[in-house]
């Protein structure tokens, strides 16, 4: 089911209310595509299925229409569920799946740090592959057997990403616990069957382009261009980290209309004088990567000042 147009995707998790940092990567994103004349699909992935609630997807939906972005296709993830399941299916036939039931702590003890935060799989249950027949009744979560293999991944923007995924990693998950397929599976399945050509995402998602260029080569699956770009950030104590829930949406459209924010977040990357209000429509004509800060952007917000960025260049976390 390949897509005859090519894409790109803005693909958040449906885990909770769109933040700052939402808006700046659905932002970029869409710019990316629209001044390139790609077609550009939102892709709501809700296969959490603990943590995301149709109360997200829907808030996910309105919140980034009234900033100004449209879509050529809007997607659940959750509805793709057939098509995940059939690859599944066939990595099974090929004997390359199996059972695994460590626990957190036993990964841990065995599996190095991975730059993504995630620990390496040490890979104690590779002998537990599971038959054609008997896969769907196991509870257990599901790896895939990932061979070793130099993946050579430069981002565009010049990020050198290359590296040995198995080892790096260690075979990573299919079907997790709860029974949902796993991020990085069905994210370089659902590119593929789009015909994404283009992933514009944030840089904390790029330690793992090198585990999903490896999924997309073993898979047959083509490698669109990977594009990471800064975060928003902010201080909680003495640290920086990733902006989360410091301020939701809501309270921002107290005291900011769709204009104000769209141009808030653009000139805290600096895209447009700051004050300047605007439609993200309007942003498409210069739109250009060399015009997009590559520092992170230490934002601060209070009921007050509202939504404020604080210039200059900020410690990377
Ligand atoms: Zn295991």
């Amino acid at each position: 089911m390949q897509s005859e147009r090519s894409f790109g995707r803005f693909a958040p998790s449906t885990t909770g209310p769109a933040h700052p940092g939402t808006l700046l990567a659905a932002l970029l994103c869409w710019l990316d595509a629209r001044s390139r004349g790609l077609a550009v699909a939102l892709r709501l992935e809700d296969l959490d299925r603990e943590r995301s609630k149709p109360g997200f997807v829907d808030a996910m939906v309105r919140d980034l229409a009234w900033l100004g972005l449209d879509w050529d296709a809007t997607q659940r993830q959750s509805e793709a569920r057939a098509r995940h399941e059939a690859v599944l299916e066939s990595l099974v036939r090929a004997g390359r799946v199996y059972a695994c039931d460590c626990s957190r702590a036993r990964i841990r003890e065995g599996g190095a740090l991975a730059p993504d935060g995630s620990f390496r799989y040490p890979g104690h249950c590779r002998a537990r592959v599971v038959a054609s027949g008997n896969w769907r009744a196991t509870p257990d979560p599901l790896r895939l057997r990932l061979e070793p293999g130099f993946v050579p991944v430069l981002d565009e923007s010049g990020l050198e990403l290359s590296g040995d995924a198995a080892s790096i990693f260690g075979d990573p998950l299919l079907r997790r616990r709860d029974g949902a397929y796993a991020y990085h599976f069905v994210s370089v399945l659902d590119d593929a069957a789009l015909g994404v050509v283009r992933v514009v995402r944030g840089r904390d998602l790029a330690p793992s382009t090198t585990l999903q260029v490896a999924l997309q080569h073993l898979l047959g699956l083509p490698t669109p261009v990977y594009r990471h770009h800064a975060l928003f950030l902010e201080r909680s104590g003495d640290k920086l980290s990733k902006l989360h829930g410091a301020v939701s949406i809501d309270a921002l459209r107290e005291g900011l209309d769709a204009e104000a924010l769209c141009g808030l977040i653009a000139s805290a990357v600096g895209l447009v004088p700051v004050g300047t209000h605007c439609r993200p429509s309007e942003l498409v004509a210069n739109f250009g990567w060399a015009r997009v800060s590559t520092d992170d952007v230490l934002l601060s917000w209070d009921p007050v000042d509202g939504l404020v960025a604080r210039s200059g260049p900020t410690a990377s976390t």
